[in-house]
């Protein structure tokens, strides 16, 4: 099935808001084996949206409209689309009663600008189970939106279909999860499964070289991209079942893991941090964070984490000289010949704050992440083991990556070495 995307809202041309129900629903339709052809996006404006649905339409299988399901004046897509379509519009009782009460839910009256959202096609039926009633005819469905009042509606027509997605990304998704995907199920054509491995120390090109034989097979395919300063590898397999699909995946997933070894992190897994959290209460063992350019963002990430208080002691932001020297001891000495910017100096923050919070492991940063010159940074990693130093020179101008960077290579480096001891162990055994 080809399947097109049209995002309809002039906020997203205008850039006020990031269009992420195209990538929800990119995402989901190719794991129901649908090929989505274009993504396209439209102002609230009747005659272009209705000239790009009716180009979408003669092109694709499915066309999915987000967004213009709202009460409001410039909310024009249910109108548009319907006429484009040649389906009438008509006050559906069922869905006026459930918005009615929707409101009161929440201690409130309907107000009458939303029962325009009560207009269906005329005959729409309500999509209950996995069953449609007839594929074949010129049908219109719709459906709940547990989330919010604008239903979703699906038209039915020249064997094509539109679906139409109310805009509030949790509403979209919920309608999606709760219904759609069930409905769209019955043109789904196999299964199609996808993994993500994540990876750190290694920019995107240098991991695709390592793997480069494995970019060119089609089923799996294996693709590379890089987001926040990671690189990642998604495979992703269409079989006949999800267990055909994952079958077809073992080989590479495994040839993967034996070329990128030193840089991977997990598989499917949310975060660098996560993982580091989680190898850390399965190790029963404390961390603590001493830094300066990161100004605490490693801490902070940290205890995004669930089950963070049980592994993270506490940390120091050590922005200047003197709190350096005064909360981490780092000596005078240190400061006016190496510089805050140094390894020495790293290490010593290290070092005192693992004393200091008697924890198992410390991380230090410190660096420079703008200016004219010495754009570099310095973390140290400190543990019973001795202290491990990382240095990290930067392009001028990236103030925000420069300090992502260092919190990543801290989070990566502390996991690494607890990998290497989890697996010096088992060579061991
Ligand atoms: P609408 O149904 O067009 O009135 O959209 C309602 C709200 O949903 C907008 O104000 C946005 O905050 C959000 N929204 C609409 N379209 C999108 C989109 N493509 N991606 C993310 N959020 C969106
Ligand atoms: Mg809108």
């Amino acid at each position: 099935m080809i399947a097109e995307l049209l995002c309809v809202g002039s906020e997203l041309l205008l850039g006020d808001i990031l269009n992420t129900n195209a990538r929800f629903l990119s995402q989901e339709l190719a794991a129901l084996g649908f090929c989505v052809h274009r993504q396209s996006v439209v102002g609230d404006n009747p005659h272009r949206l209705r000239q790009a649905f009716l180009e979408a339409h003669s092109r694709a299988d499915f066309v999915f409209l987000t967004g213009g399901l709202g009460p409001t004046a410039d909310d024009i897509t249910r109108e548009t689309i319907c006429d484009a379509l040649g389906f009438e519009l008509e006050e559906c009782a069922e869905l006026l009663e459930k918005m009615r009460v929707f409101f009161r839910a929440q201690g409130c009256v309907m107000p009458n600008t939303n029962a325009k959202q009560a207009f269906l096609p005329r005959g729409a039926v309500l999509y209950r189970d996995g069953k449609l009633t007839s594929p074949e005819k010129n049908l219109a469905y719709w459906f709940q939106n547990p989330n919010g009042t604008a239903p979703a509606i699906a038209l039915l027509t020249q064997g094509k279909c539109a679906v139409m997605l109310p805009g509030p990304p949790s509403e979209l998704e919920t309608i999606y999860r709760h219904s759609l995907r069930e409905f769209l199920s019955n043109w789904a054509d196999g299964a199609v499964i996808s993994h993500e491995v994540r990876t750190m120390g290694i920019g995107e090109s240098a991991m695709a070289e390592l793997v480069e034989p494995l970019l060119e097979g089609e089923n799996p395919s294996v693709a590379p991209y890089a987001k926040n300063g990671e690189s990642f590898l998604r495979v992703t397999a269409k079989g006949k079942t999800a267990k055909d699909a994952e079958a077809l995946m073992v080989p590479v997933l495994k040839e993967i893991k034996t070329r990128l070894a030193p840089f991977i992190y997990g598989v499917d897994v949310p975060s660098i941090e996560a993982v580091l959290v989680d190898a850390l209460t399965k190790n029963a063992q404390t961390v603590c964070t001493a830094e300066s350019i990161t100004g605490g963002g490693i801490a902070k990430r940290l205890t995004d984490c669930q089950g963070a208080s049980k592994v993270l002691r506490g940390s120091v932001v050590a922005y200047c000289d003197e709190v350096k020297a005064a909360l981490l001891k780092v000596p005078r000495e240190i400061l006016e010949t190496h510089g805050a910017v140094s390894e020495e100096c790293a290490k010593v923050m290290a070092q005192n704050a693992r004393r200091i919070f008697a924890s198992e492991y410390s991380i230090a940063a410190t660096g420079n992440a703008d200016g004219e010159n010495d754009l570099r940074a310095f973390v140290a990693i400190d543990s019973q083991s001795g202290t491990k130093t990382y240095c990290l020179e930067f392009p001028k101008g990236s103030r925000q990556r420069n300090r992502l960077i260092t919190e990543n290579t801290a989070l990566f480096q502390l996991f690494s070495h607890l990998l290497s001891i989890t697996q010096g162990e088992k060579n061991r055994v």
